[in-house]
């Protein structure tokens, strides 16, 4: 395959650009080709007139075109001209699902999409263009990846002249959507694709929690406070004509499957909400991020040195504009340019957002770098790769600034104070003896079971008394007595399943949560720990049993009602003759 970037300026048309295409003889051959299109001009009538210009002149070239970002600031470098990207394959097929979403939620969408996906044989990667800042495809991107588990979904929302007014757009062959998805879908037996994601920014302080937002990007509380007062009070930063600029060497990351994702917020409204280009739901836990702009680079690099050792024959970049707007524009340009070392052709766009979904998570991206590389046939292992290397990286400058070591400073006492706060939520949750889980965890995951249940036996509790203990105490003292406490708890812990929750109820009383198990599972587990602890040596002692009492839940029962069972039936163990279990 081969991939053509061409930028449209003053000397060099659009009309002339595409017929040298026309004439290229590899584009008359190709099995399919694609166009790519970035167009900084929003003007719908324009961009028609661009649709029916490449329609005209290359009629079997399959479109997949959107707006970019125009001037946001005044140091601000973006794309002047229309850039298009063209994609030649050799065996290779590309397809294009589109739709205006209306009347369909964008689950539905997405999964009527992702059946449609699903019939292409050997489909590779999918690249998504989404029109409208308040349209967020998120939602519909995960119902592709639903669908196609093994199939990377990448691409960008479309960008807007002016960020106060959304006038972002795709289009395709057929038609211009200004509320819209387009999909390309490539495919073929000697395709491959490979997705970087570069981010870079790493999290500082505390965690937030997002309290209320809505499913359009609105978030109205963080912590149960307007978001301006986190930033007021964090960063001291109001919501003012350069919030935008004054927020962004501090994006908002969270964590999805261990990957970091920025969030960066678009704007405010008059009444105090952040917007955001991907909707973040309540309870997403949030923390600010700071980032050298040297180690931003050296995440980007490092991509940028996977991505050459693909051997690529095209790559797609797709950036963010706030690496811009923190880093300048030299060095985001410098970045962007690591790709294109080795591979001239290489296309970028700045859009809303950065698209990569893939098995390992993602979704809608801010303040990163998606690159995505193809390849149609296999690597050649005689050519030897050099690595890229940007020596500028590496000469800066030996002595740590000011700003560096309060950076140092804040990262090492964040730790520490992780640390800590992992220290007393454990402490606030398990019992020092035994490290068991302590009453008060356990009411809680009690309360918890209680509220999922649907049906007598959705869970069944055990509970367990060391048969005469106070006589272990008198005759051998309180600390033989503890270790006999730590070694039971040791002998539980080691027979149940990982989801069964043994906590301490108190004294040398226990009790354990059994999910999903009906009073039969109940009953097995119970001999199995009598017998067990009946054979175990407690050494000095010559011999130590316990008994137990067991019930299942019931649809009508309170938390009260439950343990007065339990307790009932551990009462009937120690009445009819200890070391044995009961159930009620
Ligand atoms: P039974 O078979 O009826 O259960 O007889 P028992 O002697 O075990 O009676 P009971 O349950 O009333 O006795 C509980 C004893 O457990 C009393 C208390 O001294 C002892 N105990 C409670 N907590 C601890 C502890 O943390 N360490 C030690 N060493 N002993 C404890
Ligand atoms: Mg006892
Ligand atoms: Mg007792």
């Amino acid at each position: 395959m081969q991939q053509h970037t061409y930028e449209i300026s003053p000397g060099k048309s659009l009309v002339q650009v595409l017929e040298t295409i026309q004439q290229n003889k590899d584009y008359q051959k190709a099995s399919d080709k694609l166009l790519i299109v970035y167009e900084p001009n929003c003007d719908s009538q324009f961009l028609d007139k661009e649709r029916k210009t490449i329609n005209k002149i290359l009629p079997d070239v399959k479109i997949a075109a959107m707006t970019t970002f125009g001037p946001l600031h005044e140091k601000f470098i973006y794309q002047k001209h229309t850039r298009l990207s063209l994609f030649l394959f050799e065996s290779s097929h590309v397809t294009i699902l589109e739709s205006d979403c209306l009347g369909k939620t964008q689950d539905a969408q997405g999964i009527s999409f992702g059946a449609e996906l699903k019939e292409i044989p050997d489909l590779k990667g999918v690249l998504c263009f989404s029109s409208n800042a308040s349209f967020c495809p998120a939602n519909l991107i995960q119902e592709l990846l639903n669908a196609n588990p093994n199939v990377p979904v990448f691409g960008a929302q479309a960008g807007t002249h002016t960020i106060a007014i959304d006038e972002s757009t795709i289009f395709s062959k057929n038609r211009i959507y200004e509320k819209g998805i387009i999909l390309v879908a490539f495919s073929g037996k000697d395709l491959e694709i490979q997705t970087e994601y570069c981010l870079g920014w790493k999290p500082l302080g505390k965690e937030h929690v997002i309290t209320k937002s809505d499913s359009h990007g609105f978030v109205a509380t963080i912590d149960d406070n307007p978001p301006e007062e986190l930033y007021a009070k964090y960063l001291n930063v109001h919501f003012s004509n350069h919030f935008t600029e004054n927020v962004c060497a501090f994006p908002l990351i969270a964590k999805s499957s261990n990957t970091l994702f920025a969030k960066v917020p678009i704007r405010y409204s008059e009444d105090g909400k952040l917007s955001f280009p991907a909707e973040l739901k309540i309870g997403t836990k949030i923390y600010f991020s700071y980032a050298k702009p040297e180690s931003l680079l050296q995440e980007t690099l490092s991509a940028a040195n996977r991505i050459a050792k693909f051997q690529p024959h095209g790559i797609l970049l797709f950036a963010c504009v706030n690496r811009q707007l923190f880093m300048g524009g030299e060095k985001a340009m410098r970045e962007l340019q690591y790709f294109a070392k080795n591979f001239p052709s290489t296309c970028t766009c700045y859009g809303y957002g950065e698209i990569l979904q893939t098995k390992t998570g993602g979704g809608v991206l801010s303040s990163s770098i998606v690159a995505v590389a193809f390849r149609e046939g296999p690597m050649d292992i005689s050519i030897p790769i050099k690595p890229i290397v940007d020596r500028k990286l590496f000469s800066q400058k030996k002595n740590t600034d000011l700003a560096d070591q309060l950076i140092t400073f804040l990262e090492k006492t964040t730790e520490d104070l992780n640390h800590t706060i992992d220290q007393l939520a454990d402490m606030a949750e398990h019992e020092p003896l035994t490290g068991l889980f302590n009453r008060r965890k356990l009411n809680e995951y009690l309360e918890y079971e209680l509220g999922k249940r649907h049906k007598d036996g959705d869970f069944s509790v055990l509970m367990y008394d060391i048969d005469f203990f106070k006589d272990v105490n008198d005759k051998f003292g309180h600390n033989i007595g503890d270790q006999v406490l730590t070694r039971i708890s040791e002998i539980v812990r080691n027979s149940v399943r990982a989801c069964d929750i043994v906590a301490r109820w108190g004294g040398e009383e226990f009790v354990c949560i059994l999910p999903n198990t009906k009073i039969g599972g109940a009953e097995i587990l119970a001999e199995r720990l009598r017998k067990k602890v009946e054979k175990s040596s407690f050494a000095p002692l010559k011999k130590l049993t316990i008994s137990l009492g067991a019930t299942e839940v019931r649809t009508d029962d309170s938390f009260e009602s439950l343990i007065i069972r339990l307790d009932k039936a551990l009462y009937d163990a120690k009445k009819t003759g200890r070391n044995r279990y009961c159930i009620r």
